[in-house]
Order: structure tokens, then sequence, then C-alpha cells
């Protein structure tokens, strides 16, 4: 299967990295993005360049009315959706627990859970064969953060994809008879900007990976495309660790 291929915050990281494998396996890419409007005009110009089909839809995945806006765009220019990848994400206050605000926790779970939510709704209503659609496949961006639970850092963040993970399981078993497997990639140590919310982590932490590196972005790409595809046609409510062993 390849198709419509929906990436939420494709303007950078695993994102970018996930729209360009995809488009290179024939998917048709939104690059969606919130605010970096050149970084995703970036990604869209490099998949063209490679032959690939792309557009980049401007979306905040946690305002309902902008989703819906971006699937109605992605249905008029590229054709029926037939991939969502949830990998929109933020990491919110940082610090031990005395640091967490109530309004830093909404926005991130608004981002990071909310988001990942809607996405999936607007996706399943379009891809259902119950509901006239041809099925599909969602893949969920977790992180090993949802297992170790990022003490002293980001528990908070930890805790929204915990959520996550509770959402690959229920869809699922949810939307497995109309014809969509949910899947999740549970990333760790990645290196990307995402870190640069506290210089040096990466630095710190890599010696707790087993396989003594960090990883890089396409290396979860991967991972994502292949519980995308056709490949993994019996694969659903399961997780793939990309994190080293770590
Ligand atoms: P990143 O480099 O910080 O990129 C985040 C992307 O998300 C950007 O494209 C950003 O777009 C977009 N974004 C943020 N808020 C958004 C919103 N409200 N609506 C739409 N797009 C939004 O992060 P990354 O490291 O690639 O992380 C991608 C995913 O992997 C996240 O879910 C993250 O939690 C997860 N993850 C990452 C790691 C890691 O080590 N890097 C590990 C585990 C899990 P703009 O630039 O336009 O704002």
């Amino acid at each position: 299967m390849t198709g419509v291929m929906i990436v939420t915050g494709a303007s950078r990281g695993i994102g970018a990295a996930t729209a360009r494998r995809a488009a290179r396996a024939g998917y048709a890419v939104c690059v969606n993005y919130q605010a970096a409007a050149d970084r995703a005009a970036t990604v869209v110009q490099a998949i063209r360049a490679d032959g690939g089909t792309a557009i980049a839809v401007a979306a905040d995945v946690s305002d309902e009315g902008a989703v819906q806006a971006m699937f109605a765009t992605v249905e008029r220019y590229l054709g029926p959706v037939r991939v969502l990848v949830n990998n929109a994400g933020t990491v919110g206050d940082f610090g031990p627990l005395s640091a967490m605000t109530a309004a830093g926790l909404r926005r991130l779970l608004d981002v990071n859970v909310v988001g990942p939510f809607l996405c999936a709704r607007e996706a399943a209503a379009r891809m259902g064969t119950t509901r006239g659609g041809a099925g599909g496949s969602i893949v969920n961006v977790s992180s090993r953060a949802s297992l170790l639970g990022g003490p002293n850092e980001w528990v908070t963040y930890a805790a929204s994809k915990g959520a996550i993970d509770s959402m690959t399981v229920g869809l699922s078993k949810e939307l497995a008879s109309d014809g969509i497997r949910v899947n999740g990639v549970r990333p760790g140590l990645i290196d990307t900007e995402i870190h640069d919310v506290s210089p040096g982590r990466l630095d710190r932490l890599v010696g707790g990976v087993p396989l003594a590196r960090t990883g890089t972005a396409d290396e979860v790409a991967e991972a994502i495309v292949w519980l995308a595809s056709d490949a993994a046609s019996y694969v659903t409510g399961s997780f793939i660790e990309v994190s080293g062993g770590r």
C-alpha cells in the first residue's frame, strides 16, 4: 500500500525524515507543520527534487478546526488519505515536578494527546472501510520515556506518551474491523532539536545506551514507514522500540 500519507510535525527531525523516506517509497506526502513554513517548504522541495510528491500544510494539531481543514486540503490536492503518522510533539516544561506549571502541562497534553486523537478521528472517518474508505494505517510516535518515566526532566512528557501508548492499543482494537491498523514506535535518544531544551542532554545520557550512540531520525523513519506498509499487514497494536537497547 502506498497512496497518501499525512505526517504531522514534518518540518524537521523525525517527521521530516519520515516524509522523505515515505516519498521514496511512493507515498504522496502531506508535510504538516505548525510554524516553520520555510523548513516545511525545504522538505517539500527536497522530495520533489527527488521525483516525489508532497505538499506542505500548516495546522496546529491541537486546533480541531485546523486539523479538519488540513484533511480537507490533503483530500483536495493529493486524494484519499491511507496513512496518518502522528508525529508532532513537544516536551513542555523541563525539570523536576517543582518546575511544572498547569498552563505548560495543559499545552503539552493539547499537542501530544489531543492532537493525535483529533488527527486519528479525522483519518479513521476517511479510511474506514465501513465508512466508504479503503482502509489504512495509523502510526503513533510515542517515546521510550513512556516506559522509563523521565524522572527529574520530563515526567509530564513521559505521561503524555503513556497516553499515546494506551490510545494505540485501544484504537488498534476499535478500528481493526474498519480495515485500519494502529501501531506505535518508541524512539529513544534521537539526535534532533527536541533536546535543545536542555543543552548537552544527549551527551549526558548516551552512556546508558547499550548500542553506545544516539539514534538518527532516519532510523526511526524506517520503522514508521515499515509499520505503515503492507509488509506489516498482520501487525496492529504493536510497538517498535527504536532506542539502541535503552
Ligand atoms: P522536533 O525536531 O522538535 O520537531 C517537532 C516537529 O513537531 C516540528 O516539525 C514542529 O513543527 C512540529 N510541531 C510541534 N508542535 C506542533 C503542533 N502543535 N502542531 C503541528 N506540528 C507541531 O522533534 P523530533 O525529535 O523530531 O520529535 C518528533 C516526535 O518524536 C515527537 O512526538 C517526539 O515526542 C518524539 N520522540 C522524539 C525523540 C527524540 O529523541 N528526538 C524520542 C522519543 C520520541 P514547527 O517547527 O512548525 O513548530
